[in-house]
């Protein structure tokens, strides 16, 4: 379980993220709300390790993980689904998979891809296929069910519905809800769709210039009427 405390960091010597309090509880699916340069992407690389924080800490099943490495991290069950796909477009649908598992076993390697693909089926008609070959929302799926086969506890997903159609975006979506409810995978959705992230998200925080300005359940965020104005196009 995730519960980040104080978390203050940046780059250089800018100042991003204020402050930061986030806490899964019982949470499957938490969603984290915010306009372009809010700084959604920097809570998910402090996460991840792959930005460290000024001050603050990141408790993962209560264990401080912020000043482990990113590969310790990714150990822990943490797994990062960047923003932009980030597939390797000259290997196989396959290669790309096996990637995502590369320090676990082939035997561990082998019944992880029979799973994900079960989740997946668009990605097992393609399976010999190369990755740049497939369209957006396969990439992105891809990326995705990549992450999926080192076994996470906790998936980190960035803006996963980024340039996507809307029934692509669903479609992820339900996947994503899926894996939640079936696979008892905890989930960070990082999203500017905040409609269809909200309908699949247990709570949700709104960060606006890398602060939390408001939490909830999804329900309450909904009706919400700042969320509704800036996040829902006042409907
Ligand atoms: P987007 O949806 O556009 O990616 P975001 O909410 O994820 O937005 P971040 O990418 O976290 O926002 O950016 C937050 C702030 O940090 C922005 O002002 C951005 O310009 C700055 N920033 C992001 N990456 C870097 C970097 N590598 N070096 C310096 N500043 C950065």
């Amino acid at each position: 379980m995730l519960k980040i405390i104080d978390l203050t960091t940046g780059y250089g010597p800018v100042e991003v993220l204020h402050d930061v309090n986030l806490d899964f509880k019982d949470s499957r699916i938490v969603t984290v709300l915010g306009a372009n340069g809010a700084g959604k992407s920097t809570l998910i690389k402090t996460i991840s390790g792959i930005l460290k924080p000024w001050k603050g800490s990141i408790l993962f099943d209560g264990k401080d993980i912020s000043r482990m490495s990113t590969s310790q991290i990714a150990k822990m069950g943490i797994v990062h689904v960047p923003e932009g796909r980030h597939i390797f477009p000259n290997l196989t649908v396959r290669e790309n998979l096996l990637l995502g598992g590369y320090f676990r076993s082939d035997k561990e390697n082998k019944e992880t891809l029979d799973q994900v693909l079960k989740l997946f089926p668009a990605l097992k008609e393609r399976i010999n296929q190369k990755g740049g070959n497939l369209s957006g929302g396969e990439q992105q799926m891809l990326a995705i069910a990549r992450g999926l086969m080192a076994k996470p506890r906790l998936l980190l997903l960035d803006e996963p519905s980024l340039g996507l159609a809307p029934i692509l975006v669903s479609e992820i979506f339900q996947t994503v809800k899926s894996l939640a409810q079936q696979e008892g995978v905890q989930v960070l959705l990082v999203e500017q769709n905040a409609r269809k992230a909200l309908d699949i998200s247990d709570t949700g925080y709104v960060m606006v210039l890398g602060r939390i300005v408001l939490s909830g359940t999804s329900d309450e965020l909904r009706e919400n009427p700042e969320v509704r104005k800036l996040y829902l196009g006042g409907q």
